[in-house]
């Protein structure tokens, strides 16, 4: 399959300096960890210099625009997508900032780079609303892009997977359900039965993510084929499903925080007696959990990523706010106020630190893959959405009532920022994991504490100083005297 677009294509007088304020350091290049450093090619500094730039100079400014559009001239939001968004696509091909995100050595089909590479890359595309999808590289499409490169026959690549690297058409992953606690995938019910060479699907979904929008074609749907089957990992599949198939309902968008996110949307949908053919079964019916966990590992690294850009973006509307020589609280900009500087000094310390936390998980991913960084990818789950959210909340607060309301980008990155929280698996999820994993330590941590007490005992039995073991005094239940 050809690559729709390639990074060969930038055109080399855009990777030139930023022409808006550098506001004070470098350029985007110039500010990678020191601990990454070693892993980024020339090509991939080159191309994140063209990515701040882009995301800087075109994207945030066309921003509004692009909410301004939505729906224009049509019945709903929901109707059409906004003409800005096609602008910024063509500029995005032109400059080979397209489909960043398929890592090499994984994928012949995308740009070319790591995962530690796009990461950098995806802090700047998370710093704007139009950035991702701009450059196509915009969740669902990346995971689902991800899962028929990985798993799709040449056929189901030839129909769903060129489309869509090419930004032609949009697609959604239809996971959970409105009536099962659907973070643990084992309890999906949407039944899918075997007749003759159909599948044939009832059921419902919902928080299917870009299912608004009228370029979504194909839903990537998880089912249980088998209910029976012994393994409870055994009894789901994962089909493709054609948007316009017969029987399918879209009840209505769902909203977060009451944005509808149109045109993406994330809709309500049921299945009555679906039917698509056996040649739909992504990798083999029973083999859905291999597939849902293929596709998390690197989209969460993306995510994680992403929420560091909105985290930085928000810290930027601080620091200019704090700065606004027309706001002067007790006689002082805010900036002279002390507890205003600290939350700036926490929040560079916390963006910094959470940063090193993705990109290692995405070097281990690089030098392993996504099941080697299990560990690493979890904690970086966990860690960022807490910290973007603090960080988003202190610019919000700086704001007073602006914060809150549509004048600054603020209140809608706290509302996206919080469902980081829940969606691919919640918080919950991942730190039970987390503490089951680290707690198998314990027994020889206990063994390595006792042993290390002792030799301590015997140390001053050395020296000649009696010192009471306090094993053995915990042993005669805690009444010894020290
Ligand atoms: C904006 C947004 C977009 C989404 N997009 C998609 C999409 O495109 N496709 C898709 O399929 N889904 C999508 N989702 C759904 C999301 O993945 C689920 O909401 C998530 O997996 C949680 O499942 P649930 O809502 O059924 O909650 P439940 O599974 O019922 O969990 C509810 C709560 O129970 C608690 N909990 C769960 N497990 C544990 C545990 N082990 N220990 C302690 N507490 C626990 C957690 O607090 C959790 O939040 C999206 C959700 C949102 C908000």
């Amino acid at each position: 399959m050809s690559v729709p677009y390639s990074i060969k294509d930038q055109k080399s007088e855009f990777s030139q300096n930023l022409m808006v304020s550098t506001a004070g350091s470098g350029p985007a290049s110039s500010k990678i960890p020191i601990i990454a450093e070693h892993y980024v090619s020339e090509r991939a500094r080159k191309t994140l210099d063209i990515v701040e730039k882009f995301v800087e100079e075109e994207c945030i400014p066309a921003d509004a625009v692009f909410h301004q559009q939505l729906g224009e001239g049509t019945a709903h939001r929901f109707s059409t997508h906004p003409k800005i968004m096609d602008e910024l696509k063509e500029k995005a091909k032109k400059l080979g900032l397209w489909n960043l995100f398929l890592a090499k050595g994984h994928f012949k089909e995308g740009a070319g780079f790591s995962n530690l590479e796009y990461g950098l890359m995806a802090e700047y595309l998370g710093k704007s609303r139009t950035a991702s999808e701009a450059t196509n590289c915009a969740a669902p499409d990346t995971g689902n892009m991800e899962v028929l490169a990985k798993y799709g026959t040449e056929e189901q690549k030839k129909q769903w997977l060129a489309p869509l690297l090419a930004g032609e058409i949009r697609s959604a992953f239809l996971m959970t359900e409105p009536d099962v606690a659907s973070s643990d995938a084992t309890n999906i019910t949407l039944r899918m039965r075997k007749e003759g060479n159909d599948w044939v699907l009832n059921g419902s979904k919902w928080w299917s993510s870009g299912s608004g929008d009228p370029r979504c074609k194909i839903y990537i749907v998880m089912g249980k084929s088998d209910p029976e089957n012994k393994s409870v990992y055994k009894q789901q599949s994962v089909i493709l499903v054609p948007a316009d198939t017969p029987g399918i309902t879209i009840h209505r968008m769902l909203s977060v925080y009451g944005y509808d996110d149109a045109p993406h949307g994330h809709g309500h949908i049921s299945f009555d007696n679906v039917r698509v053919p056996d040649t739909c079964m992504v990798l083999g019916a029973g083999r859905g959990f291999e597939v849902i966990q293929g596709r998390l590992g690197p989209g969460r690294i993306h995510h994680a990523m992403r929420s560091i850009g909105a985290a930085e973006r928000a810290l930027e509307f601080f620091l200019a706010r704090i700065n606004d020589p027309r706001k002067t609280p007790f006689g002082e900009q805010l900036h002279k106020h002390g507890i205003m500087l600290e939350r700036v000094a926490r929040s560079r310390i916390e963006i910094d630190a959470a940063r090193l936390v993705v990109l290692n998980a995405a070097i281990k991913i690089d030098q392993t893959n996504a099941k080697g960084a299990l560990k690493e990818i979890a904690e970086a789950k966990v860690l960022v959405p807490t910290m973007a959210l603090t960080v988003i909340d202190r610019a919000v607060q700086a704001f007073g009532g602006a914060g809150v309301c549509q004048d600054t980008p603020l209140a809608n990155m706290w509302a996206q920022g919080r469902t980081m929280r829940i969606v691919d698996g919640p918080d919950e999820v991942h730190l039970m994991q987390l503490g089951r994993n680290e707690n198998k330590r314990g027994v020889g941590l206990k063994e390595r504490i006792d042993w290390q007490t002792k030799k301590t005992a015997e140390i001053f039995k050395q020296y000649g100083v009696e010192r009471p073991d306090p094993l053995a005094l915990n042993r005669v239940s805690g009444k010894a005297k020290l």
